[in-house]
């Protein structure tokens, strides 16, 4: 049996909390209920959520006033209830990880059976469209490196056409939209033409690909923070808007994205700029990919040690002292 929970804000009790009760809460709550719980006796598990503000505790519950009671939840709810398709079209920005399918959200993987299309870029973790049934119509607008690409005008246009004509569009990206994914631009679009639009934030590579290579940006003791910044221009190119003698003097780890080409330029800046030449420093070129592989050198070398040892596009350069943080097992 199925239970078709009430859309956002309905009231919820649940009696007679089981050893499931926090994941039924967290769902019941994901799906916009208000949930309050029947306890008669202590309870750990309930107190916690209660002490989160998750559920209300209630002693006499007025059965009338609920929309759903759950006498036993584990017996009755479904892992996924797929949410009713809204008739109008949405378009949802999904932030798809750094591209191994496992670190996408469950949320993005539920926006992406719900789709009836997806527009999608290469950074994506691409193949779990291929396990999705039934299949999406799938759109490929990503940026191939001197390939072909389409103008984020026209990306814009085609998430509302396709929203216009009543499908659930999924906007697919690589790591999260809102970084250097131009997401801000689509949601924009989005609300100017009326057209419902949502975000499931994603794991940016920003800090993944570090963690993949075994290097935290923040380390107590060595580091208060990160900067996460593009080097898509060279520190001398008109169009750089980046204070490179702040980010070389900001005391965090510096993370930077579509850096590959301009390592040269960027290390040599933030080394004029009074940084270290000996900070240590690694590119991690495809993280989490079966081709992930990684450059560590100080920062006046690694633009050098990443070119000789194949380091491409997708990278990530991390540059601070947390690069050498972890014991290696
Ligand atoms: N929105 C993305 C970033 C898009 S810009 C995010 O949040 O991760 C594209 C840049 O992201 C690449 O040039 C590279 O610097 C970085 N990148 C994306 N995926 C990567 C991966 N798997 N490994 C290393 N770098 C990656």
């Amino acid at each position: 049996m199925k239970i078709d929970i009430p859309a956002t804000g309905a009231r919820v009790l649940v009696r007679d909390a089981g050893p499931r009760v926090a994941e039924i809460v967290h769902s019941l709550t994901d799906a916009g209920a208000v949930v309050d719980v029947h306890q008669s006796g202590p309870h750990p598990v309930v107190a916690d959520l209660a002490s989160r503000r998750l559920v209300t505790v209630v002693v006499q519950p007025d059965l009338a006033s609920y929309d759903v009671v759950l006498r036993d939840p584990a017996r009755y709810m479904s892992d996924s209830e797929p949410v009713p398709k809204n008739d109008l079209g949405s378009v949802v920005l999904v932030g798809g990880g750094p591209g191994d399918p496992g670190l996408l959200t469950l949320a993005g993987m539920q926006a992406l059976r719900e789709a009836d299309v997806v527009v999608c870029d290469r950074l994506a973790p691409l193949g779990v469209l291929d396990r999705l049934d039934p299949r999406p119509e799938i759109v490929h607008v990503g940026k191939i490196p001197a390939g072909a690409f389409t103008p984020q005008e026209r990306i814009n246009e085609i998430l509302l056409e396709h929203a216009r004509a009543g499908r659930n569009v999924v906007r697919f990206k690589g790591g999260d939209n809102f970084v250097f994914g131009r997401g801000g631009e689509e949601w924009n679009a989005c609300v100017e033409a009326g057209v419902s639009v949502t975000v499931i934030p994603g794991v940016t590579s920003s800090i993944a690909a570090p963690a993949l290579a075994g290097i935290p940006i923040t380390h107590r003791d060595i580091t208060q923070g990160f900067i996460t910044v593009s080097g898509h221009v060279g520190p001398n190119d008109p169009r750089s808007t980046v204070d490179w003698r702040a980010v070389a003097s900001c005391g965090m780890t510096i993370v930077m994205l579509m850096g590959v080409a301009r390592l040269p330029d960027i290390s040599q800046a933030l080394i004029e700029h009074g940084m270290d030449p000996e900070t240590p420093a690694a590119s991690i070129a495809d993280a989490g990919m079966p081709s992930q592989h990684v450059a560590r050198g100080p920062l006046r070398d690694i633009a050098e040690i990443g070119a000789a040892q194949g380091i491409r596009p997708p990278a990530v350069t991390v540059i601070g002292h947390t690069v050498d943080a972890l014991h290696q097992p």
